[in-house]
């Protein structure tokens, strides 16, 4: 850990005063008031150990990296049948894109974009008995911690605006990929967006990928060491929407980022590294974020490559 963390304090002074090209997504109106001066980092490794720099103690919402933990919680409960509804090729489009889905017959391309994160929702509606809240349990388990909560403004802020995931839903059904209500299915999606997180708790919780052991304090084992492995992968080769291949070339990490400028990256075996900065590039991941992920780990040559 002293090793990472002197690097970790030099980039940051090095990236912090760096000229931030990116831009605060407003297309969902409450995440344009976050202030985009945070900056924070965590790094958590497998024995547990633990540092976090500038804003990493303050929650944001994290948004598509809660994909991982729906399609976590879905694959636990589904298996490989979860395939049939869901692809796991890299899309090579924007992350809301309509477009895939008319040639694909509804099969969105993978779980990390919005129309694949909408089916892997409706999955869960069919499992679970009280959806919202047993997601929240879940993420509660990973994390052993009680205080996770969604933000209801930004849920509802997304509810009032998101008029591209209500088409995607829509058109999905309209190829039967889609088997519960359409409202139902956008308020959980919505929901599991707005949950909020801070870089040291995500650092923590995102551990269960890094570690093939890994088991809850209550003693649960979250999925298996293939479906992690597989997890990993579709991170690696879908975490970024049409930057995934962006990511891996710079970076060398599995990851999956959000539009509220959160990125997580895992090093298997060894850590789960979190960057927040809400400015993001053209392709919806974090400019601030991704610049920093670089500089770790060439300097700590510590990429999976
Ligand atoms: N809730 C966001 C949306 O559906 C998530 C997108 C993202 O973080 O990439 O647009």
């Amino acid at each position: 850990m002293e090793n990472y963390k002197k690097i970790i304090e030099d980039i940051y002074l090095e990236v912090k005063n760096v000229d931030d090209i990116g831009k605060v997504a407003n297309y969902i109106p409450e995440l344009a008031f976050v202030d985009s001066n945070n900056f924070g980092i965590n790094i958590t490794t497998i024995n547990n150990e633990s540092f976090g720099i500038g804003d990493s103690e303050t929650k944001f919402s994290i948004q598509s990296v809660t994909k991982i933990l729906s399609l976590t919680l879905a694959y636990k409960l589904e298996g490989e049948k979860l395939w049939e509804r869901v692809d796991v090729e890299p899309s090579g489009n924007p992350f809301n894109s309509l477009l895939q889905l008319e040639a694909d017959l509804g099969k969105p391309r993978n779980p990390f974009i919005n129309a694949g994160a909408i089916v892997v929702c409706d999955v869960l509606i069919s499992h679970l008995k009280n959806p919202k809240e047993d997601f929240l349990n879940f993420c509660r388990e990973i994390s052993d911690n009680t205080t996770l909560n969604y933000n209801e403004k930004i849920a509802q802020s997304e509810k009032s605006s998101g008029f591209r995931n209500i088409a995607l839903c829509n058109f999905i059904k309209s190829f039967g990929n889609i088997k519960n209500n359409v409202d139902e299915v956008l308020d959980f999606y919505f929901h599991i967006c707005s949950l909020e997180m801070t870089c040291k708790e995500l650092s923590q919780m995102f551990l269960y990928l890094a570690e093939d052991n890994f088991i809850t304090k209550k003693g649960t084992k979250i999925i298996s060491e293939s479906q992690t492995k597989r997890i990993n992968a579709i991170m690696l080769t879908c975490g970024f929407y049409d930057e995934s291949g962006e990511f891996a070339f710079r970076v060398g990490l599995p990851g999956k980022s959000g539009v509220g400028g959160g990125i997580i990256a895992i090093h298997p075996d060894k850590y789960c590294i979190s960057v927040w900065s809400p400015k993001l590039n053209k392709k919806g991941n974090s400019y601030k974020g991704m610049l920093f992920l670089e500089k770790f780990t060439t300097k700590t040559t510590s990429s999976i490559f």
